[in-house]
């Protein structure tokens, strides 16, 4: 018997057949694993809570030929106070689906799986905010080797007062490295993206609210860069934020 335990995230799951799922998991070890529960579309089954999207468990796997099967699922945390708010669960929904686009198989991805923890107890205790929802985008770039710069020019290194965003270039460039770069940004757009990528969660919360909308702008085109435009979830945005 090749029995193996992983803790982590449900970030997908895809229908198979009539009643089994392929479900992505992203594991504590940052890694993206598959697997099939068995069953887990009929409303009676024992694993089919345990294998619902942003559910955190413990999940003992079988690997023997072809993709892993389910065998035993327990739940760690169902995060239900997000559950039972829209723009929360929103917000999960969001992140898991960023993990399942940018987390390869075996990628231990341990920072970032650290990062989707920090972000999704927050959300348990803390309103739904844009700009640290944005942040935490932000973060999880950088923790996945895409750290933006933009205090200084990423191609010339050069001091910046203001500049032009270049995502290939790893941030904010100056005119004269500016290439293709087509977002212009000031001195306060640099000093929130600044803030965005050092400052905690619980710090952010409450400030630069008059920012929120240029974060969320600069912070989807970076995800859109980095997804090669795959991103779905993003959208629940325009439903909750005026
Ligand atoms: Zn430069």
């Amino acid at each position: 018997m090749r029995l193996q335990k992983v803790t982590g995230f449900i970030v997908y799951g895809f229908p198979l057949g009539e009643a089994d799922q392929i479900i992505s998991c992203f594991t504590s070890s940052g890694n993206l694993i598959k697997f099939i529960a068995k069953g887990s579309r009929k409303v009676k089954s024992k694993s089919a809570a345990a294998v619902q999207l942003f559910i955190l468990g413990e999940y003992v796997i079988y690997c023997g030929k072809g993709l892993p099967i389910l065998r035993q699922a327990d739940i760690i945390d169902s995060f239900s106070p997000l559950r039972r708010d829209w723009a929360k669960s929103g917000a999960a929904f969001a992140a898991m689906e960023l993990c399942r686009l940018l987390i390869a198989e075996e990628a231990r991805e341990t920072e970032a799986f650290q990062l989707v923890m920090t972000y999704m107890l927050h959300l348990k205790t803390e309103d739904y905010e844009p700009i640290v929802f944005d942040s935490f985008r932000l973060k999880l770039a950088a923790s996945l080797g895409y750290e933006m710069g933009f205090s200084h020019c990423s191609q010339c290194g050069g001091p910046l007062e203001s500049g032009w965003l270049y995502w290939p270039a790893g941030g904010a460039v100056c005119t004269r490295c500016r290439g293709q770069g087509k977002t212009h940004v000031n001195t306060e757009n640099l000093l929130l993206l600044q803030a965005l990528g050092q400052r905690s969660f619980s710090q952010l919360k409450g400030q630069y609210s008059s920012q929120a909308m240029t974060a969320t702008k600069i912070v989807d085109s970076l995800i859109n860069w980095l997804t090669e435009g795959k991103t779905k979830a993003q959208a629940f945005r325009s439903l909750f934020e005026g």
